[in-house]
């Protein structure tokens, strides 16, 4: 990551960051005076910068419990006349949609600009929901910038545009702009803020009846930047104007359409729009008046295609269209400059043989790397978590509703994974329907915090006989180890508070504690909360090597080991390996890699044999 002194720096400088560290420069060149987000990737990274920076700027900005939380944080700045700004995954959307959705009615006044970096491919994520849409569905501009340098210029444009039309700006990235690496062009900015100023009257109240003057007013104002587009130079047409060709675009797909181009050694119109909501339609009609082919390059949805083609059919143009109606394109997952490039030949002709088969480099390398699923880190205490869960679990039939976050990788027990916050609730669902099979739901300290306790608080106003296991290890791990209100709520008496009457904290890694209290849970008639509270063991682990705290790792006897697996099968902790017999092949015993041991014992303790134990450090 860029240093946070380079991302601060007052000066005009180069330099080489992230997608994500690009538009967290971008917000403070923009002046932006209140941050608020929660963590999501791929956009956490725009959060975590600006969150360091901000003291040294002197502005405010925080790691808020949700994104609707903190889109409403970032609202109440803007309308008091403060540049405000939010980020968020693009599943965030579906938090914060609730405020958006009637926010866009009644408009800003300090700019306002709200960041969602899209995953198509899920990467990391539960699905490819397009946030373009936003333009139609919440009535609201969205731009969306093609690398890292333009979505930095892309939010400070997206300031200046909020404060011109008093609406909110979206601003769309994904993954491959978001966790590019680039040269970027830093700029000097200003460093005046002002104090917010908030004018009394019934502007920002959303009552019926000004909501029904607003919505007309709004789709004014849609119509009024649409106008405006042309003369923003965010609509831009490149390449001869004599070609019966023309290629639609915008965001990643333009980079990988002028690759492509590059790569089958051909010159063709171009049209990038900046602004994908609302459409440039002047220049549009403009493109394509004189085109016998329009072809549309763009990921997942047929965004630009659906709403384009029918432009061109309400204004009696009739090229004909080559897009995901076509089927040049997939309708899912992410494009590269192959594919692009491959969608382009069918239509444009020229070569691809200069371009790497990125499918054919992948299966020759997978011939040496064995392909591995995701794995709980060494020492993770949700393994040791589930590990256990996983006998009670299993021995009673069990039905396990779990959530978002690292926990996600559980290999043993997991039955259901929907969105933040939904194993209460489907675990509340699945106790009304589902007779003589103990119900878990699954959850970590920070989901808790977003959505988890208004499930919670459910669970016990129905009395819903269920057994809600949070993890509590003390931060946001999954996104890069936020931190979370945990720091200053102990979430036993929140439990306690909305109502649970059986709380019980233990260790994971304490598996006979940990064994009792699950017995008596299931005992117990309605919601009961249990909380396995462990510091990440990454962040313990590096804590350790920071401070140069020696970490007592543990070793396997090659004398007593009978080379079972358990602990490498079927506990699957990284830090052990198979020692291997060179001349027969066959598995000799484990060993514990020291370098990766975080110490946690468990393996000990699962050992059919004990054969392993507390190394014994020569030193000493
Ligand atoms: S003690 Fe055992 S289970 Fe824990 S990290 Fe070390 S090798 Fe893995
Ligand atoms: S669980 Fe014990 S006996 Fe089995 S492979 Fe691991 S160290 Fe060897």
């Amino acid at each position: 990551m860029a240093r946070l002194e380079e991302l601060i720096a007052n000066e005009e400088n180069i330099v080489l960051c992230l997608g994500n560290e690009a538009i967290a420069r971008g917000a403070i060149e923009a002046g932006v005076q209140l941050f608020a987000a929660y963590p999501g990737t791929p956009s956490s990274e725009i959060s975590t910068a600006i969150i360091s920076a901000s003291k040294s700027l002197g502005i405010y900005a925080e790691w808020s419990t949700n994104e609707k939380v903190a889109f409403e944080t970032a609202y109440a700045a803007s309308i008091s006349g403060i540049r405000a700004m939010t980020a968020c995954k693009h599943v965030g959307i579906n938090v914060l949609a609730d405020a958006l959705y009637s926010a866009a009615y009644m408009g800003t006044k300090g700019g306002f600009v709200l960041l969602v970096a899209d995953d198509p491919h899920c990467f990391s994520s539960q699905n490819e929901q397009d946030s373009r849409w936003l333009g139609v569905s919440a009535q609201v501009p969205v731009l969306e910038p093609s690398n890292p340098q333009e979505a930095k210029e892309f939010i400070k444009k997206a300031f200046e545009i909020s404060e011109k039309f008093e609406a909110i700006m979206v601003v769309r990235s994904t993954t491959r702009i978001s966790h590019a690496r680039s040269d970027v062009q830093f700029n000097t900015y200003e460093t005046s803020y002002s104090e917010g100023d908030f004018e009394k009257g019934r502007r920002y109240q959303c009552l019926p009846a000004l909501a029904r003057a607003n919505h007309p007013k709004l789709v004014a104002k849609m119509e009024t930047i649409k106008e405006w587009i042309p003369e923003s130079g965010l609509s831009i047409i490149e390449g001869p104007n004599n070609s019966e060709f023309g290629i639609i675009t915008s965001g990643i797909s333009y980079s990988y359409v002028k690759d492509a181009l590059e790569i089958l050694n051909k010159d063709i119109p171009l049209l990038k729009l900046g602004l994908v909501a609302p459409l440039d339609e002047k220049t549009i009609l403009e493109f394509a008046k004189d085109k016998k082919n329009i072809i549309f390059i763009e990921e997942v949805d047929p965004y630009l295609e659906d709403r384009i083609s029918a432009l061109l059919i309400q204004n009696s143009l009739a090229p004909k269209i080559h897009g995901k109606c076509t089927g040049i394109t997939k309708r899912y997952h992410e494009l590269n400059s192959r594919l692009v490039a491959e969608a382009l030949q069918g239509i444009i002709g020229g070569e691809l043989s200069s371009v790497v088969d990125i499918q054919e480099a992948e299966g020759e390398i997978t011939e040496f790397i064995p392909f591995r699923p995701p794995l709980f880190c060494p020492g993770c205490q949700h393994r040791a978590a589930f590990w256990e869960l996983s006998k009670v679990v299993r021995k009673n039939k069990g039905i396990f509703a779990s959530d978002i976050g690292c926990y996600s990788l559980d290999p043993w027990v997991t039955d259901t994974i929907l969105c933040m916050g939904a194993g209460i609730s489907m675990a509340n669902g699945f106790s009304r329907v589902i007779k003589d099979r103990p119900i878990f739901a699954y959850i970590g300290d920070s989901t808790f915090f977003h959505t988890g306790l208004t499930a919670l608080a459910n669970a016990v106003y129905h009395k819903a006989n269920i057994n809600v296991l949070v993890l509590d290890n003390r931060m946001t791990a999954m996104t890069g180890f936020q931190p979370n209100p945990t720091e200053v709520i102990d979430i036993a008496d929140v439990a306690k508070s909305l109502g649970v009457e059986y709380v019980v904290e233990f260790d994971p890694y304490d598996f006979e504690n940990g064994k009792k209290i699950f017995e008596e849970a299931l005992l117990h008639e309605g919601p009961s909360v249990i909380i396995m509270r462990k510091i990440c063991a990454n962040e313990w682990w590096r804590q350790q090597r920071r401070s140069g705290q020696k970490i007592e790792v543990y070793q396997i006897d090659p004398e007593i080991c009978i080379a079972c697996g358990t602990c490498i099968v079927q506990y699957q902790c990284p830090a052990i390996h198979w020692s291997i017999d060179t001349n027969s092949k066959e598995k000799k015993y484990s060993v514990i890699d020291p370098s990766m041991c975080t110490g946690c014992s468990v393996c000990s303790q699962i050992c059919p044999v004990k054969a392993i134990s507390k190394a014994v450090d020569e030193n000493e």
